[in-house]
Order: C-alpha cells, then sequence, then structure tokens
C-alpha cells in the first residue's frame, strides 16, 4: 500500500496531514514515509528468503539521509558505496562494516585507505590498474582486501541512456572478454583476497529481462574463474529494479518476480548473493511537498508555478522523468497544465501538458515518487538554500534535515585579501 494515501479529502503521510508539515516547515520539503520503506525492505527480504544468507546492500546514493540509514540499518540492511563520504555515513548510521560493499569507478587512494582502516565485505573493483593500486595501499597498511571485479556484461538495460551502465561503450566494469585475464593479475597481487564477481546494469529497469541475461553471462563466467582454480564466494547481483512513476505506465516486475529470477538463476551457484538495490527501497517513500506560487497564462495552457525547482528535484530535467503531481487538498476539478519550477531555465519543467489537479495560487503539491535520486540530488543553483526533509512514523514525525540557512550559504564564500580590504 502506498504510504500516501487521502484520508478525509487531504493527503496525508501514513498518519500525519501533508499540511500540517508544510506549516510547520514551509515548502519545499521533502517528506518520507519510514513504514513506506520499511515494506519495501521486508518484501525484498522476504523475496529472496529461499536464498542463503543473501547480503542486501542498500545503495546509499538513492538516499543518504542518516535518518533514511538508520531506519533500514534497523531492518538489517548493509550498504553500497560509491565514495568515502557515503562510507562515513554508513557507518555513522550504525551500519556493520562487514555488511558495506564499495563500488565505484574511480576510488581513491584515501577512500581505499579509509575502506580497510575500518573493514568492509568487499571492494568492487573497475579495473587492473585500481586492483594494482588498491593491492599496493592494502600491504602498505598491512591488511588484506577483499576484492570482486565488476563486469560489464554488454547488455542493453531498456532505460534512459544517462542511468544505464551495462553497455560495452559505458565506463562501468571490466569488458566481460577480459575477466580471465583480471582475475589472473589480481590473483598475484598479494595484498587482494579475490572473492567474487559484481554486476550493475543500470537503474530504472522496467523488465527481469536485461537483468535476467546479465545474471547469466554472470553465472558463466563464475564457471570459468572456478575452473582456472578461482575461489568464488559471492556474487553481487547490483540494483536496478524500477519503480512505477506513472501510474498508467505497465508496472515494473514486482519484488517477488525479481526473487524468483534470481533464485532460479543465482540459487544454485554455491556463492553468496548480494544484492544491491536503492529505488526499489526508498523512491515510492518520499514525496517532494511544494506550494503553488502562482498561476500564469500561456499560449496553449497555463503554467503551474511551483516553489520547487530543478535545484530541488533535478529528475525531470536531468532524466526527462516522469512523477505524478497530486493536489494536497484535490477539489475533483482537473486542468491541463505545464508544471513549472521558478529557476531561469526552461528546463525547470516538471510536467508538460499534465493532465491535473485543477489548482490556484498558495495551493499544496505534493510530488511523488521523490524518496530515491532526489534530495540527495539537490543543489544551491539560483541562490536556492538546500531544501528540508522530514520522516513521518506512524502519527509522528521530525524534521531530520533543517533547511539550509542563506545566511550560512553566504558565508560559504570567503573573500581574498584584495577585495576584503
Ligand atoms: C546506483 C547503484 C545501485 C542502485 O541502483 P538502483 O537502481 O537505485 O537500485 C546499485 N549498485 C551500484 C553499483 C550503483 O551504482
Amino acid at each position: 500500500m502506498n504510504p500516501f494515501q487521502l484520508r478525509g479529502g487531504r493527503l496525508h503521510c501514513e498518519a500525519v496531514p501533508l499540511e500540517r508539515i508544510a506549516e510547520a516547515v514551509g515548502t519545499p520539503v521533502y517528506v518520507y514515509s519510514t513504514a513506506g520503506m520499511q515494506r519495501r525492505a521486508r518484501a525484498l527480504k522476504a523475496a529472496l528468503s529461499p536464498l542463503a544468507d543473501p547480503l542486501i546492500a542498500y545503495a546509499v546514493k538513492a538516499n543518504p539521509n542518516a535518518a533514511v540509514l538508520a531506519t533500514l540499518a534497523a531492518e538489517g540492511l548493509g550498504a553500497d558505496v560509491v565514495s568515502g563520504g557515503e562510507y562515513r555515513r554508513a557507518r555513522a548510521a550504525g551500519i556493520a562494516a562487514e555488511k558495506i560493499v564499495f563500488s565505484g569507478v574511480g576510488k581513491t587512494q584515501a577512500e581505499m585507505a579509509l575502506a580497510l582502516e575500518e573493514g568492509l565485505c568487499q571492494f568492487n573493483l573497475e579495473s587492473v590498474a585500481e586492483a594494482e593500486m588498491l593491492s599496493r595501499i592494502a600491504l602498505s597498511m598491512g591488511r588484506t582486501a577483499p576484492v570482486g571485479f565488476r563486469v560489464n556484461p554488454d547488455v542493453a538495460a531498456g532505460s534512459h541512456a544517462k542511468i544505464s551502465t551495462g553497455a560495452a561503450h559505458n565506463k562501468f566494469g571490466i569488458a566481460i572478454g577480459e575477466t580471465l585475464q583480471a582475475y589472473a593479475r589480481a590473483r598475484d597481487l598479494p595484498g587482494l583476497e579475490v572473492r567474487g564477481v559484481a554486476v550493475h546494469i543500470g537503474s530504472q529497469l522496467t523488465s527481469l529481462e536485461p537483468l535476467e541475461a546479465a545474471f547469466g553471462k554472470v553465472g558463466e563466467l563464475i564457471r570459468s574463474l572456478r575452473a582456472d582454480g578461482h575461489e568464488i564466494r559471492t556474487a553481487d547481483l547490483g540494483g536496478g529494479l524500477g519503480i512505477a512513476y506513472d501510474p498508467s505506465a505497465p508496472p515494473p516486475p514486482t519484488l517477488s518476480d525479481y526473487g524468483d529470477m534470481a533464485s532460479r538463476i543465482a540459487g544454485d551457484w554455491g556463492a553468496r548473493l548480494i544484492f544491491e538495490p536503492g529505488r526499489i527501497i526508498v523512491g515510492d517513500a518520499g514525496v517532494l511537498l511544494t506550494r503553488v506560487i502562482r498561476v500564469k497564462p500561456g499560449p496553449a495552457r497555463p503554467f503551474v508555478i511551483l516553489d520547487a525547482a530543478m535545484n530541488d528535484l533535478l529528475r525531470p530535467s536531468l532524466y526527462d522523468a516522469w512523477h505524478a503531481i497530486d493536489a494536497v487538498v484535490p477539489t475533483g476539478e482537473r486542468t491541463i497544465a505545464d508544471v513549472v519550477g521558478p529557476i531561469c531555465e526552461t528546463g525547470d519543467t516538471f510536467a508538460l501538458a499534465r493532465d491535473m489537479d485543477r489548482v490556484e495560487a498558495g495551493a499544496l503539491m505534493a510530488i511523488r515518487g521523490a524518496g530515491a535520486y532526489a534530495a540527495t540530488m539537490a543543489s544551491t543553483y539560483n541562490s536556492r538554500p538546500l531544501p528540508p526533509e522530514v520522516l513521518v512514523n506512524g502519527g509522528e514525525w521530525a524534521v531530520i534535515r533543517e533547511r539550509q540557512d542563506i545566511e550560512a550559504l553566504i558565508r560559504a564564500d570567503t573573500l581574498p585579501a584584495w577585495l576584503a580590504r
């Protein structure tokens, strides 16, 4: 069940009316549902329950707020991190080091040393040069780095080009044809302990076919690696399953379809399976709550101008993403309008020719599907302070990130001596 429902004609998050949060915190504000996240985490655990001891490493980049991480840590999830900052956030939120997978195409020496110092499940390496660097650093610290290589299976993910990662021309992973050589090289590196294989082909996938094709290639690769004498104990199958942004589009596969497919393809590999879900856990558990500044007539249809903009939620401009936009107190009247933000860019558009609730200046609206890749991509473009975040839990709610103070934003810049004189 969606945690954002109309109750008595007013949109709520769980038992809390969104109007109450808007009055107390102002708009724009991100609002997340604890129950929404828990439900998805539990559904994924249930879907993967036929597997022996899978590790679900939540992709921190989807939503790295400390309260979100703590909620998911309490569900037993680990973390997939792609930077030293994410590693530290995951640890600060109480995620055990041995449940952390370190991914990313450009890990630095400092990031490697940080994770080696505190520990982790494994590094997913993306090149032989990276393996060589990690081995040197591990040796200098008197450690052994647990590693797998991320392979690029050369499958088309079928999602937006900017979030497809598993085709040969994408920057990610080692070409599948070069993996045997890479593993042979890694075996000779004294600072590494080769443990597994990893794959992640992209995000917002709405079909299981590319995932199944990629997993199949990983299975073949594991057989070849074992034939070469490598002990492969983990297989990281990445993330990528999509959510239903547009209720009128065909629904993406369910978590149980996904779990069934993973168990069928990989259940007998004799390896511990690792999953790195991001969007599927938090995407539907958040909205961006925003107020209509005014409605301006346009040549074909009106512009509904919100107080949220592309700096708060970049997905529509970056990925042409479709988000449902609903009045918090719908009247039942409908209109066709363009929904835009106040930023001085034509790309600051949330929806074109949208069939939507008719709203007036001052109306509250909820942009749905804003739990993942939303607040985390916010910027201060147009000198707009970063938006606050609120977490709801049943009838309770709390600010989990304050709205950025414009004074703090101004103070962050410093004048050189010749201008300060
Ligand atoms: C972003 C990312 C994920 C999570 O992707 P979702 O589509 O949010 O599930 C998982 N693994 C890696 C390596 C990633 O970069």
